[in-house]
């Protein structure tokens, strides 16, 4: 570690603020240091997926070799580095004395955990101090009271149409480009045969993680997942840029078109038309305004041969959803993280760990996690998600797991996701209805149910289908509650319909299934 001297100001930069367009950089000051860390809190506040961990310690590090080439003063730490710190805090205590630092500066955190930390720990030292903000959102932090109230549904479609209007994105003369805000009735296509054969190769980097991993087994970090000596996934900016641009390329053509769709026929059915940007973004490689505009740029570069359904289904994701979520987050917490609005209890069955199990969408989603710490929206949404909603798991349990095993999960986006979207466990702040479907809905989305071993038109036979009876055993437990909302009112009358024998052959079912979920 070098012996740094006259430093006044030390900067802290965390793993996931790697915006190398940081207002921070574009000035050179030798009296100011930039601390990056590899510490084991980080890596083990959860069981994360080894890629996860490996992607961003990869990218830190690039982070701090183009801050050093750009002749900042850079001190990176290793996880060996930092081993003997029982803590974040306690690392910067140590630096701030070490150095006899004059002032401290930090950009705020992303994740609540970590803001508390830092509050806690500015509050403890007499050193100057200041948190600055990560210039990466495009909603201004201050300002997220203004379109989020706590404990409030707040419409994603309403926020988003503020967003498009404020931020002039795909709009003319105030009015939607095309004049309309929606295409998602176009953008719910599934695979044809035919279709299966033009699924894009997948952009895939050769990043040399080995010292990562060498150093991830010395420091005993317990990790999940596939062990990746080389990482496919983006470290640097300029990685970041090169897969945005593959998929304005390759795959924003078709990505509204099949953004729903599922197959396992496909050598590339882990990516399919999904841009796979989210580690890049999340880390800050690469901003939400960099990616919106590129690929709307994209678009009118193409000769029509990218239509608006595709771009507006993407900058909808972007600009709307992640924002969403991100404000949803922030107005919401420490309360979200405790919400269990349909009291889930059961554990998470363990071959979420393995892939083991003989549904083939739950193994197919699960195995292709494990091999690449990646699923798209809806595998996460509506195979493991549903899965865990009917089932009722435990959300702090699925919590976890989502947290750890996705190379994009970070708690702001992975939060809301899980508890609102998936597990419906905020009653209602993010989705106007639980995202529950049976085995009817998978097989339209996706081939799974052709190779399944179970029958999906089946409820209550030996070999039907495990999401059928669970989804009338959810609609049935929940009964006093869903029946208030109009948007079930199918699905209740649909039950009410059924005669009592029916309905107690498949709660019976689904009480089978339900008290040996380890072996479904
Ligand atoms: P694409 O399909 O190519 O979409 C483009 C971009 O839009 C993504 O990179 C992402 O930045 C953004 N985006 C799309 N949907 C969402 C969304 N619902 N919320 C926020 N941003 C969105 N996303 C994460 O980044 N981290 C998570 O930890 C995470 N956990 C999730 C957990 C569950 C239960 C669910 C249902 C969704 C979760 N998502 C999470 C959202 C979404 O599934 C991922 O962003 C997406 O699958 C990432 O793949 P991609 O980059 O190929 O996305
Ligand atoms: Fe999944 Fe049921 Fe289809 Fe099997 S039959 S793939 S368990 S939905």
């Amino acid at each position: 570690m070098k012996n740094h001297k006259n430093i006044k100001s030390l900067r802290l930069v965390l793993g996931d603020q790697l915006n190398i367009d940081h207002s921070w950089y574009q000035q050179k000051d030798p009296e100011v240091l930039y601390l990056i860390a590899e510490i084991k809190q980080e890596a083990s506040y959860v069981a994360h997926h080894i890629q996860k961990v490996c992607a961003f310690f990869a990218a830190m590090e690039q982070f701090a070799n183009t801050l050093a080439a750009q002749g900042h003063q850079v001190r990176y730490l290793t996880l060996d580095d930092t081993a003997n710190f029982k803590d974040l805090p306690d690392l910067l205590r140590h630096t701030v004395d070490e150095l006899s630092c004059e002032h401290f500066e930090y950009q705020r955190p992303d994740e609540y955990r970590l803001r508390e930390q830092m509050l806690a720990f500015c509050s403890g030292i007499t050193t100057q101090n200041k948190e600055v903000d990560s210039e990466h959102f495009l909603l201004p932090f201050e300002e997220i009271g203004d379109y989020f109230t706590p404990q409030k549904h707040v419409r994603m479609e309403t926020f988003y149409r503020k967003m498009r209007r404020r931020f002039k994105v795909l709009m003319e003369d105030n009015e939607p480009t095309g004049g309309r805000w929606n295409f998602d009735a176009e953008n719910r296509q599934t695979f044809k045969q035919a279709d299966l054969k033009s699924i894009p190769t997948p952009l895939c980097f050769i990043n040399d993680v080995r010292d990562i991993v060498n150093r991830l087994a010395r420091n005993e970090i317990q990790t999940i997942g596939e062990t990746a000596s080389s990482l496919l996934w983006p470290i640097s900016q300029e990685q970041g840029r090169e897969l945005l641009a593959y998929f304005c390329q390759h795959q924003l053509p078709s990505f509204g078109r099949f953004q729903d769709a599922m197959t396992c026929n496909s050598e590339h059915q882990w990516s399919l038309y999904h841009s796979r940007l989210s580690f890049a973004i999340n880390a800050k490689l690469i901003g939400p305004i960099e990616v919106i505009d590129t690929a709307i740029k994209a678009f009118h570069e193409s000769d029509g041969e990218i239509n608006l359904a595709q771009v507006e289904g993407f900058v909808r994701q972007i600009l709307g959803w992640r924002e969403y979520v991100r404000g949803m987050y922030w107005v919401n917490m420490p309360n979200y993280a405790i919400q269990n609005e349909l009291n889930g209890s059961r554990p998470l069955p363990k071959w979420f760990w393995t892939g083991d199990t003989k549904m083939q969408c739950m193994r197919g989603a699960i195995t292709q996690s494990l091999d690449y710490a990646y699923a798209h929206h809806i595998q996460r949404l509506m195979i493991t998600g549903n899965f865990a909603l009917l089932a009722g798991i435990k959300p702090d349990e699925v919590d976890q797991w989502y947290l750890g095993i996705y190379v994009d999960a970070i708690e702001w986006v992975e939060l809301p996701n899980t508890r609102g979207m998936a597990l419906f466990a905020d009653g209602g702040w993010i989705a106007t209805k639980p995202y529950a479907a049976s085995g009817n809905y998978v097989n339209k989305m996706s081939d799974y149910c052709k190779s399944c071993e179970y029958s999906v038109k089946n409820k209550t036979e030996d070999n039907a289908c495990p999401l059928n009876s669970l989804y009338w055993n959810f609609i049935d437990r929940h009964y006093n509650k869903l029946k208030q909302n109009p948007r079930m009112a199918f699905p209740i009358k649909n039950w009410e319909k059924k005669n009592d024998t029916e309905k107690q052959e498949i709660l019976s079912k689904a009480q089978a299934i339900l008290s040996d979920l380890d072996t479904v």
